[in-house]
């Protein structure tokens, strides 16, 4: 499943999604089809009775509320950490911060002092409020009618069978543990039960290589490596074991020996009597947690304690091992869901990322559960066995909020929308959002297009459906106490409409704290390009209408004859094509303009490639943007590097896109290595 941090939100609480037969709204919606939307059709109206009952029905109580949360950051928090439970409140002062490397190191606290764990207020506070018999996690697996639930009651019982092996295993506060799980319920479980305890976590998404997984362990060194035997996804059984076995091997002789794996048996994917053991180190998991009492006390920790680690989607290069403590994020991440979401008790949410991820992390696990949510989690791949699998789930569970990726979007748009919604005979506009609006949530679902990153901790630019009118691509207007700041070249902060480097001006309580064993790449990194922000990497303009729009990563701006081109704009009016599934663009030198533009193009299913076609995408970025960002090469792409959180690798493409074919650089965390060679072989057809 992707992982996405660029992700996309439908919210439907009239009918479980999607609603096939249900009447549309009438709503100032745009029209399928629709090439390039006029200003006002381009806004994408709340519906009356749905904003009615939100938590911030309109814009007034959302300036009201923002404006409190930038004039007195300290109020505003405690007052959302109020309905936490804490064994002892924060100290006097509720947050401090240095953002500024000049005035000495980089520090940011939120609640020091404050004393409580999060996963008590996961489990143990909603179920002292009579929640106990409420479905906490659906789970539903890789194969259909293979499926499991928990309540909170049953869910807290597991954790605390966990943590106690944990500590009887000598995993003890601040104790590193690496989880290498694919999303059984464990996987959760094995979260809230290092959390309990006092133990840092850190999840390895379970796709990633032995290597990947070896410099992990060599970097945090943990105590105890949990994972399962083998997993399967889609027809495909993957030997996870294997994989551990070798990483702890390999990370064993480069001194970081680690004495036990504890080892879930995923029986309907391999037999334990198939699976590879080490005795003396080995542990199935079923033998030993079910023999361990349900009753656990917390570990009480400090609002600055550290909570996990984990790594970033490696999309610019080496992953950072990106921190993040107790009690800020688990604010943080409470109140973006609660709002960006419109949470509310009746609500059955499926967010669709695995808990490998900053997502999964903080919109699977952490926030939904401390809100009480009930959480769909499913094992397989959208699209298995076949493309409508994804809204069966939906159907199925009768899911409300559907949180996913554009690059889950586009691949099912890809497979075409007869497979999934059966009657819509008209050739759809690509564009993935008014797809998703249109196809998947019926024209009456509000979208939210959160931007955020692993080191933000949660939602920092995102709609609040029924707050304000939405426009396509757009991310809105910044959530409570987030401080956007686009500056300029020099770092000098603009108003109003314009465009450049996104910043951010003070802290929130879900940012990092710093990079693992690391501080100083952590300053240089976030800190020292413009002194007094947070720099995010990411450009953006903002429209006159305040609206935020991400433009793509900075460093992969195309300048071509003095024109600074975002990617994410070319690639838009590529993808509003009616035959491009999807679009990556790099710049590449040239003699006259500097840069010019290069791209590589996947045609939806079925469409051959041709001079045509070639002609015809060139053209719609000329209609769409202008003759100065038309694309000088198109490059066909049967797949595009991917992390194995699903997002595009510029920098391969940029290399193959000048040919320069032995500084590919690291590609260890490649979703699918042979992309690359497929592409070479495509560079000159
Ligand atoms: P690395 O930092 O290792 O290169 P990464 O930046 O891809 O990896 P993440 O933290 O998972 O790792 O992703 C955050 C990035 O995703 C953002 O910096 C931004 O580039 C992109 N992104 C997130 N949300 C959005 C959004 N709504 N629209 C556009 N881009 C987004
Ligand atoms: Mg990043």
């Amino acid at each position: 499943l992707p992982a996405m941090t660029n992700n996309l939100t439908t919210t439907n609480r009239h009918s479980h999604l999607p609603a096939r037969n249900s009447a549309v709204l009438k709503r100032k919606a745009v029209v399928i089809g629709e090439a390039v939307a006029s200003d006002d059709a381009d806004r994408i109206f709340p519906d009356q009775d749905f904003a009615q009952q939100a938590h911030v029905p309109d814009f007034g109580k959302y300036l009201e509320m923002y404006t409190w949360s930038i004039e007195d950051p300290a109020g505003f928090w405690s007052e959302m950490a109020d309905g936490f439970y804490w064994k002892k409140k924060w100290g006097q002062q509720v947050n401090s911060e240095n953002l500024d490397i000049t005035k000495g190191n980089i520090k940011i606290e939120w609640f020091k002092g404050g004393i409580t764990n999060i996963c008590y207020n996961c489990l143990d506070r909603n179920i002292e409020s009579g929640n106990g018999e409420k479905i906490a996690i659906h789970w539903e697996g890789n194969d259909r009618g293979v499926d499991d639930s928990l309540t909170y009651n049953q869910l807290l019982d597991r954790v605390c069978q966990l943590a106690n092996y944990l500590k009887e295993n000598g995993v003890k506060k601040g104790d590193s543990v690496i989880i290498y799980l694919p999303m059984l319920m464990e996987l959760p479980i094995s979260m809230l039960a290092c959390a309990r305890i006092g133990a840092v976590h850190s999840v390895v998404f379970a796709g990633f290589s032995a290597e990947s997984l070896e410099q992990r362990i060599i970097d945090c060194k943990p105590k105890i490596v949990i994972t399962c035997n083998a997993v399967k996804r889609g027809t495909k059984v993957i030997n996870l074991k294997d994989i551990v076995d070798s990483a702890l091997s390999e990370s064993s002789q480069n001194g970081v020996h680690v004495g036990l794996c504890l080892t879930y048996a995923n029986e309907p994917a391999m037999k334990r009597e198939d699976t590879k053991w080490q005795k003396q180190r080995d542990v199935w998991w079923q033998d030993v947690v079910p023999k361990c009492s349900t009753k656990c006390d917390v570990e009480w920790v400090d609002a600055e304690d550290p909570l996990f680690l984990l790594y970033t989607s490696g999309s610019t290069g080496k992953p950072k091992g990106v921190l993040h403590t107790t009690g800020g994020y688990m604010v943080y991440t409470a109140a973006t869901f609660k709002y960006a979401f419109d949470y509310k008790p009746s609500d059955i949410y499926w967010c669709t990322a695995d808990c490998g991820w900053i997502t999964g992390h903080s919109y699977v696990a952490y926030g939904p559960l401390l809100n009480g949510a009930t959480v769909l989690v499913y094992e397989g791949v959208p699209n298995y066995p076949d493309p409508g699998r994804c809204w069966d789930i939906v159907d199925k569970y009768k899911v409300t909020i559907f949180y996913t990726a554009p690059t889950l979007v586009r691949s099912l748009m890809r497979d075409g929308n007869e497979a999934i919604l059966g009657s819509v005979g008209e050739p759809i506009n690509p564009s993935a959002w008014r797809w998703f609006y249109n196809v998947v949530g019926d024209s009456r679902c509000p979208i939210s297009d959160t931007w955020w990153q692993t080191e933000t901790g949660g939602f920092m630019i995102t709609p609040l459906p029924g707050a304000w009118p939405q426009k396509p691509g757009s991310a809105t207007f910044p959530f409570f106490g987030v401080q956007p700041a686009i500056v300029d070249e020099k770092g000098k902060e603009m108003e109003g409409e314009c465009s450049g480097y996104l910043c951010v001006k003070t802290s929130w309580p879900g940012a990092f704290r710093t990079l693992f064993g690391d501080h100083e790449r952590y300053e240089t990194t976030y800190f020292s390009a413009f002194p007094g922000y947070y720099f995010s990497g990411d450009g953006c303009s903002r429209d006159k209408d305040g609206y935020y729009w991400l433009t793509g990563r900075v460093d992969d701006v195309i300048n071509v004859s003095g024109h600074r081109i975002g990617t994410a704009e070319v690639e838009s009016a590529l993808v509003s094509h009616p035959k491009c599934a999807e679009a990556a663009v790099v710049g590449v030198e040239h003699e006259v303009k500097g840069q010019c533009i290069y791209a590589f193009v996947t045609p939806v299913e079925g469409v051959e490639y041709s001079e045509d076609l070639k002609k015809s995408l060139v053209l719609s970025v000329r209609t769409n943007i202008g003759a100065f960002a038309a694309p000088d090469k198109i490059h066909w792409a049967p797949g595009l590097p991917k992390t194995r959180s699903g997002k595009i690798m510029r920098r391969i493409l940029r290399k193959i896109a000048s040919r320069q074919l032995d500084e590919l650089g690291d590609t260890s965390t490649l979703a699918d290595p042979n992309v690359v060679d497929q592409l070479i072989a495509l560079a000159d057809s």
